[in-house]
């Protein structure tokens, strides 16, 4: 895994320079997670078993737009799979929504990887969408949130967003 070419795709996708470990999060059972340092770094940690992908993606993505509201921590010392979700947490409606704004962010780049990729020809499928996403508009970071609104808005409404 070339963590500097993850970290690259990464610091793209969420408009600031982002560190990746690739080793288990210290929340156990998280395929990844991102913090917000002490000095206010953006870490990443991809947990090895997870498609490393998706889960860069998701984690940008809540740099990207959650970065106001991640407050600065120490926890990222610990030791991996350290700690738990609290359930409270995890059921809260404030963690749902930004749950849901990221793995919206998140589908859109891997859409977008997925449809560009062959247009890079790198050795490797993986390493052709990571070209694709390094070059992916990052203007659309304004548009990919207005989509979230209006498909939120809809939702609320009982519509249903076409493709
Ligand atoms: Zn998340």
């Amino acid at each position: 895994m070339d963590l500097k070419q993850l970290e690259q795709v990464a610091s793209h996708l969420a408009k600031r320079p982002v560190t990746i470990r690739y080793q288990p999060p210290v929340w156990d059972g998280a395929g990844g997670a991102a913090y917000k340092t002490k000095t206010g770094a953006a870490l990443i940690d991809l947990n090895p078993g997870s498609d490393p992908l998706i889960n860069l993606c998701h984690e940008a993505a809540h740099i990207c737009v959650d970065w106001a509201s991640m407050e600065r921590t120490d926890i990222w010392k610990m030791e991996p799979r350290s700690l738990k979700i609290s359930p409270a947490v995890k059921a809260s409606a404030q963690t749902a929504a930004m749950e849901s704004r990221a793995d919206h962010f998140a589908s859109i780049w891997l859409n977008y990887a997925a449809r560009w990729a062959w247009y890079y020809m790198r050795p490797t499928v993986f390493e052709s969408k990571l070209a694709a996403l390094v070059e992916w508009p990052a203007r659309d970071v304004e548009s990919a949130l207005k989509m979230w609104a209006e498909q939120k808005a809809l939702e609320a409404i009982g519509g249903k967003v076409k493709d």
